[in-house]
């Protein structure tokens, strides 16, 4: 009997495991699901609007799902609609496939107060995330600040500073486009609690920075140093003079008249967030590094804003049933096994960082993990499970039901855009009500 595995969360390292299953020509079911109708996780959800040609690497992942082995079920839920255990005794193999979808704590006075929004949230509201789409941020601010130096920081920046026409081609949605263009930004702080050498953006993505139509990128030239010094490897020592380089030439520049600008802000700690219940500044301390680690010197100094992101990295929640270890915040995992029959792929296993292609190499491994580890299916796969959601009354959408919408989001978008994404699910369940009655 063919070999019975269910996917749980269908973002890259999700398409990775079964592309790699597929490769192997072995006897397999793959069945993908998904809490929400949409496919591909982060790429359509986390991946910035106006970068569409990273999106692309969904064409990729749509030849995969119309595999003759592979089903889609979208908005169905582990833990909601279907347990991990009912999983396991349904499925020989059941790969965790689940990201990322929190936001890291700041861990600083004030975090709990309105108008810090973590980039996790931010960055699903400008990407019209079901689960954010009623975030609505306040954007009524001249500066804002966001933490962190990171490649999502400067996603957010870049976001917010663009112009229209800069944003043209992109899929942010025309609500979100509007908040942003009529609110006041001017000037976007990025606030890094180490210094130039140790950010970790790639050299891609700063240089965009320096390009924008309207927007300025400052840095202060004092906090450059003449060389990269430390211990790196060659590749990260070679990343970091390339930024180093890219740093330089933005702190011989003016702002020049543009009406926007991001200041690259080192060597500062946040402390506190100001304000009483509505954020009205962040405190910063200078900081230097030694050994690597950022130390307060007991410099302090204020920046006035309504609005703080931190986009210090993303983090998951124990989820029930599923084993947690708190010291790495991942699923418990020994090289991608969890407990018999289940597998862990992706952020999930090792956590929030890499490319996207990073999670090709651990969709391989798992593959090979089930195919090592199972010789033959014992379990009744897809139709006890398609059983157990009927009986339940479980909505899924498939993916001909992702391709109608898919279709309608393309032929509802603006003049250059890709898409005007539906951004809550009852909208996408509507359409295919419709349009199927
Ligand atoms: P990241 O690369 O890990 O950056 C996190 C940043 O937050 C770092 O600068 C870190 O500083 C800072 N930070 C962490 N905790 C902090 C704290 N308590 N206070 C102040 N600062 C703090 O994470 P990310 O930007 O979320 O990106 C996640 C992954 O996705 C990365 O691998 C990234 O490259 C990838 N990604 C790639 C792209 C792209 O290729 N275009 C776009 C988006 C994301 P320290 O270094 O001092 O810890």
């Amino acid at each position: 009997m063919s070999i019975s595995i269910v996917i749980v969360g269908s973002g890259p390292s999700g398409f990775y495991v079964a592309e790699a299953l597929i490769k192997s020509e072995a006897d397999v079911t793959i069945d993908i699901i998904d809490r929400l109708p949409t496919p591909y996780g982060l790429i359509r959800g986390g991946v910035a609007p106006d970068h569409q040609s990273t999106k692309r690497v969904t064409r990729a992942y749509e030849r995969t799902a119309l595999n003759e082995k592979v089903r889609y079920y979208g908005n169905v839920e582990l833990g909601r609609d279907i347990s991990l255990d009912e999983l396991r005794a349904t499925y020989d193999a059941v790969v965790l496939t689940i990201g990322m979808p929190g936001d890291s704590k700041l861990m600083v006075r004030g975090e709990e107060k309105t108008g810090v929004i973590g980039s996790a949230a931010f960055v699903g509201w400008y990407n019209g995330h079901p689960d954010f789409s009623r975030l609505a941020p306040d954007l009524n601010s001249k500066n804002v600040v966001v933490i962190g130096n990171g490649n999502v920081a400067v996603d957010i920046a870049r976001v917010l500073v663009k112009t229209p026409k800069e944003m043209t081609e992109a899929d942010l949605p025309q609500h979100v486009s509007n908040a942003i263009q009529a609110s006041p930004i001017t000037d976007v702080y990025m606030v890094g609690r180490r210094g130039p050498v140790e950010a970790k953006f790639t050299n891609v993505e700063l240089r965009e920075m320096g390009n924008l139509e309207n927007a300025a990128a400052i840095v202060d030239p004092s906090d450059l140093p003449e060389e990269v010094t430390g211990d790196w490897s060659n590749r990260d020592r070679r990343l970091r003079e390339r930024n180093l380089e890219s740093l330089k030439g933005f702190a011989a520049e003016t702002r020049d008249g543009k009406r926007k600008a991001v200041h690259f802000t080192f060597y500062a700690k946040p402390v506190e967030i100001l304000g009483d219940e509505k954020v009205t500044g962040i405190r910063l301390e200078k900081t230097t590094v030694i050994d690597g680690r950022a130390q307060g010197t007991g410099e302090f100094w204020d920046i006035e804003c309504s609005l703080v992101i931190p986009a210090i990295g993303y983090a998951l929640e124990p989820v029930q049933d599923i084993p947690f270890d708190e010291n790495t915040g991942t699923i418990r995992n020994v090289d991608g096994r969890v407990e018999e029959g289940v597998y862990v792929a992706g952020w999930a296993k090792r956590g929030p960082t890499g490319v996207i292609g990073t999670n090709k190499p651990d969709g391989k491994a798992a593959a090979e993990q089930i195919l090592e580890d199972i010789g033959s299916g014992t379990k009744p796969g897809r139709d006890s499970f398609e059983a157990r959601l009927k009986s339940r009354e479980v909505r899924w959408i498939d993916f001909a039901a992702w391709q109608q919408i898919d279709a309608a989001e393309i032929a509802n978008a603006p003049t250059g855009s890709p898409r005007e994404k539906f951004v809550t699910t009852e909208d996408m369940l509507s359409l295919l009500s419709n349009s199927s009655s």
